[in-house]
């Protein structure tokens, strides 16, 4: 090996074609999906544009806009009229994300519509599942998350993603669903970092929190396991969440599995960046664009964020 003065590293960086040329990890929109917010009525939110809630119109305009910008595509998350203790919300055939996948299906064909599956948006009481004596009864729990499954894609969804921590959920998914590709939220950490989302989704649970079902933050080891069960159980995809503070588990997740590795950049990932942005302390773009490669050289396939229609506009 050749050192100082023969090996000159620098030697590469001297132009921009020649960076180009040697990029390890690049960006690409074909990697990015885009969270959309379905709700009776729109709710803009100025400070975090892309947490704003749609109605199904408005969420039809986002789609063609995002499919302008080169997205291609989008999650679903449904923000009912009604809650109640068993989220019926969920999966009722004219619930609010059923009647979007109703409206964007024929007009969209090429646009890649995927689900969170989940029950804390439809719950009086905002948890994932059912409540009995006073916990979250997991095995109650999977019949109403793969009934929710089901009537997504009877309604027109693609791609399902569960993302409600319960043990065996991708298993009873994929014995409704033989044919539908399943993204598992895999690695879900009970983080602090959702707090934007609660707001948007309104689905911040009335009581306790989801350290009961969600991963606890120092752990990897058990990450791995949980990526393994899917795997085990059906999965297509697996994610990692939230992504910026969890790089090194997106890491050890991609040198373990061979399967498809998403990263959610969650909303208070986005929160941060747009805050500091506002105060003129960092350039949103530049940060925006070295966090998202991260995620990606880190080992993340695909990307979901809420600068998606940014980042492809930027591109
Ligand atoms: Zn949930």
């Amino acid at each position: 090996m050749s050192a100082f003065p023969v090996t000159r590293l620098r030697r590469l960086r001297r132009t921009g074609a020649l960076r180009d040329l040697v990029r390890e990890t690049t960006l690409s929109s074909d990697d990015l999906v885009m969270p959309l917010f379905v709700a009776p009525e729109a709710l803009p939110n100025e400070r975090l544009p892309a947490l704003s809630r749609h109605t199904v119109e408005g969420t039809v305009r986002e789609c063609e806009e995002l499919l302008r910008a080169g997205v291609n595509a989008v999650i679903l998350f449904g923000i009912p009229e009604e809650k109640d203790d068993e989220g019926s919300g969920a999966w009722i055939d004219d619930g609010i994300v059923q009647q979007a996948l109703r409206a964007l299906r024929p007009r969209f064909p090429e646009l890649l519509l995927m689900t969170d599956v989940c029950l804390c948006e439809y719950t009086s009481h905002g948890h994932c599942g059912v409540i009995a004596d006073g916990e979250v009864d997991n095995d109650a729990t999977l019949e109403l998350i793969a009934r929710t499954a089901v009537s997504h894609v009877e309604a027109g969804a693609d791609v399902v993603a569960p993302s409600d921590m319960m043990d065996g959920r991708v298993a009873a998914i994929r014995a409704e669903l033989p044919q539908t590709p399943i993204v598992a939220y895999s690695v879900k950490y009970a983080s602090a970092f959702y707090g934007p989302f609660r707001d948007a989704a309104d689905s911040a649970p009335a009581f306790g929190d989801r350290r009961g079902y969600q991963m606890d933050p120092g752990n990897v080891r058990e990450a791995l396991r949980e990526c393994e069960q899917d795997v085990t159980e059906g999965a297509d995809m697996l994610m990692v969440k939230p992504a910026l503070p969890y790089l090194d588990v997106l890491r050890a997740a991609r040198d373990r599995f061979d399967l498809p590795l998403a990263a959610y950049n969650v909303s208070g990932e986005y929160a941060m960046i747009k805050a500091a942005a506002a105060a003129g302390d960092l350039d949103e773009r530049a940060a925006v664009l070295e966090s998202l490669t991260a995620i990606r050289r880190a080992g993340a396939d695909v990307v979901f964020t809420y600068w998606a229609k940014d980042v492809a506009s930027w591109l």
